[in-house]
């Protein structure tokens, strides 16, 4: 039985104290289910505060970006080695990373290495632009961004990664891709883990959708063919929303045991 993710990336929004606030208003909220990881990521200042805070059965803690060098003269970068004991998770190439701060192909493999290295499950963010959907590239974007992103990934590693299919023309614009859209990309990218990794670790592997997912289609999307996860920006920060996910995840999640056990 497959887990099912959902994690809330909370952007550059809510200072120390607001996210503390916040992070408690989740812990009232939000289920926990067996079968769920629901995990959060708020700024590098609030992840030292929130690690101390929150429940860690009921929630994990991810940052949203990290360097790829483990130390050194790197002024105002974060290594996956610092972030260790804080987070279990990393988001890696966010469309915002690769497209506001031009972090490219080698980078972004870099620091999945370096979040693999350092004990932590790197969430790989791929996805087109919306002149790329339109000129009918999504499927060479998918492929060439996960070959490049998983290059130097090994095939005992390869289960400790979780991919994002996040269209970039769906990410805080409202619009959100079609589930036959979802389904088709997240093939393309199971197809591609399989050609890399074999068809065993392409089964296994999780694959995340994000793009204006909210309470309303979270449902619609999470029970897209292949999609075992959301990752989920706005609407994370409103606290029925995020938990409303999380449930309804979780029902799915049991759905899905029940006719596993009657096959
Ligand atoms: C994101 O930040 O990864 C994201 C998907 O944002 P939004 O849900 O706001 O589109």
């Amino acid at each position: 039985m497959a887990k099912k993710f959902i994690i809330g990336n909370w952007k550059m929004n809510l200072n120390v104290h607001e996210s503390s606030l916040f992070a408690a208003k989740l812990a009232q909220e939000v289920p926990t289910y067996r079968d769920v990881t629901t995990a959060i990521c708020p700024s590098f200042l609030a992840l030292q505060p929130l690690s101390l805070q929150v429940n860690h059965r009921q929630m994990k803690l991810g940052a949203q970006n990290c360097y790829w060098r483990d130390s050194g003269a790197f002024t105002g970068e974060i290594s996956a080695t610092q972030l260790r004991g804080l987070a279990q998770y990393v988001l890696i190439g966010h469309s915002e990373r690769r497209n506001i701060f031009s972090e490219g192909d080698r980078e972004i493999r870099f620091k999945v290495q370096a979040a693999l290295r350092n004990c932590l499950t790197p969430v790989l963010c791929v996805g087109e632009t919306a002149l790329e959907r339109k000129d009918g590239d999504t499927e060479h974007v998918l492929n060439d961004q996960v070959v490049s992103g998983l290059l130097n990934v090994s095939s005992e590693e390869i289960s400790e990664v979780l991919i994002a299919y996040e269209p970039v023309w769906a990410i805080g614009t409202g619009e959100t891709a079609g589930p036959e859209d979802i389904e088709k990309a997240m093939k393309i990218i199971r197809a591609q883990v399989s050609h890399l990794f074999g068809r065993e670790a392409s089964k296994k592997v999780s694959l995340l959708y994000g793009g204006s997912v909210k309470l309303d289609n979270a449902a619609s999307i999470l029970s897209a063919k292949g999609v075992d996860g959301l990752l989920i920006g706005g609407a994370s920060l409103i606290a029925p929303e995020f938990a409303g996910m999380v449930k309804i995840a979780g029902e799915l999640a049991k759905e899905e045991a029940k006719n596993e056990v009657k096959e």
